[in-house]
């Protein structure tokens, strides 16, 4: 059933005001415009890249300058219609994909929308994000969730769609072999994609045993702990024993540490694919390079998603991918500081923080 768009004209929002300076506060309940819609946001998932924002103010040059709204792993429920939107009405329930590009540069034209310098894209400043009761959207990029899907998980095809972007970058195929570096949920989500996709050995590494633990649950094939303190060589021998010498075709990296970054273009089969994930590196780093051209070993990059959404939700939808587990917390919007807290630092195992925002949803 639709929600009442009247309900007390209550539009509680976080908005994030500088660093470490997250309000919640009343906003005015928008209008959609032509081709947009009106949702009624049920859950918004936090990401590394909020936190960072509320940590630092900025992530390279994005800088908050002005109050922004938080939030872009969202789902909602339609509650207005724009003109002109055909494919959406009232009641649907739908996953928001937080980036809207401009459809008309060389890059939209030819389906890269993730590169249209015109992206405006939620809670990357100065784009307002999603953790609002009330958010409009472009219609064209919000997707209907059938019946069986959750919520929550129309939430995770955020993070997922990255995975999905990611691997079809690495081409991972039916018998690939496959390390990922770092569990965290995109490493989680990749790990997931990379299984639906036929890879037949999942090796993935990180640095905390409860997110490797969830990995082995989810069908890694071997799970490899790194210690932190461990130098780039004692960390590359040290997975390099625990595949039994087998190298990966494919190595994706999840962290974007040197560390990392520099193991994988070492320890991937030569003719491979390296694909750079993790923006955890923003500055200039140290690589082997040598090694990887003397050796064809492709490194690729990765920006979000483009056109992966619908696989990202066919997978959910066909269940070949249960990403549930991933969710480890779950806070109410009034609650939001906590869930930021929890997400910050990792608290009580945390994975993936979910934020509620309306008790009479079914998320
Ligand atoms: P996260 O911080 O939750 O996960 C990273 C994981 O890497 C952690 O579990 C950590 O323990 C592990 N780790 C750290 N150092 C390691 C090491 N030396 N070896 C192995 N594991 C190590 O972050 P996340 O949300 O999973 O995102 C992962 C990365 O992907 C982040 O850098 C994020 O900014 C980036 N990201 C990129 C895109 C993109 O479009 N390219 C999109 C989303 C996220
Ligand atoms: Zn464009």
């Amino acid at each position: 059933m639709a929600p009442n768009t009247n309900a007390e004209e209550d539009n509680l929002t976080c908005v994030l005001y500088g660093v470490r300076d997250l309000r919640l506060e009343q906003r005015p309940i928008p209008e959609p415009g032509e081709n947009e819609v009106l949702l009624k946001i049920q859950c918004v998932g936090i990401c590394g890249s909020d936190v960072h924002y509320v940590v630092h103010g900025n992530i390279g040059n994005y800088i908050v300058k002005s109050p922004m709204v938080i939030g872009h792993e969202a789902s909602g429920i339609v509650v207005k219609t724009g003109t002109g939107v055909t494919d959406l009405s009232v009641g649907d329930r739908v996953a928001i994909e937080p980036g809207v590009s401009c459809r008309k540069c060389q890059f939209c034209k030819i389906g890269k929308y993730n590169l249209c310098p015109s992206m405006k894209f939620c809670a990357t400043p100065p784009v307002d994000g999603n953790l609002t009761r009330y958010f409009i959207h472009a219609a064209d990029f919000c997707y209907k969730l059938p019946d069986h899907m959750t919520l929550e998980e129309g939430a995770l095809l955020e993070p997922l769609s990255v995975g999905v972007h990611a691997c079809k970058k690495a081409n991972i195929t039916v018998g690939s072999s496959v390390l990922i570096l770092g569990a965290g949920p995109i490493g989680l989500a990749t790990l997931a994609t990379a299984k639906a996709m036929g890879a037949s050995q999942i090796y993935i590494t990180d640095l905390t045993e409860y997110r490797l633990n969830l990995a082995k649950d989810m069908g890694a094939t071997k799970t490899i702990q790194i210690k932190k303190n461990d130098s780039d060589e004692e960390a590359l021998n040290y997975v390099r024993n625990e595949m039994g010498n087998e190298l990966p075709d494919v190595t994706l990296d999840c962290t974007g540490f040197q560390q990392t970054i520099k193991m994988g273009i070492e320890i991937t089969k030569s003719g491979g694919v390296l694909v750079i994930v993790g923006m955890g590196a923003s500055g200039v780093v140290q690589l082997p390079l040598f090694n990887a051209l003397s050796r064809e070993v492709d490194i690729k990059g990765v920006f979000r998603y483009a056109n992966d959404y619908p696989n990202a939700l066919a997978m959910i939808a066909s269940k070949q991918v249960n990403l549930k587990p991933l969710i480890t917390h779950h806070f109410k919007i009034e609650d939001s500081l906590k869930a930021f807290e929890t997400a910050e630092t990792g608290a009580g195992g945390a994975i993936k923080v979910m934020i509620h925002l309306d008790e009479t949803g079914d998320s």
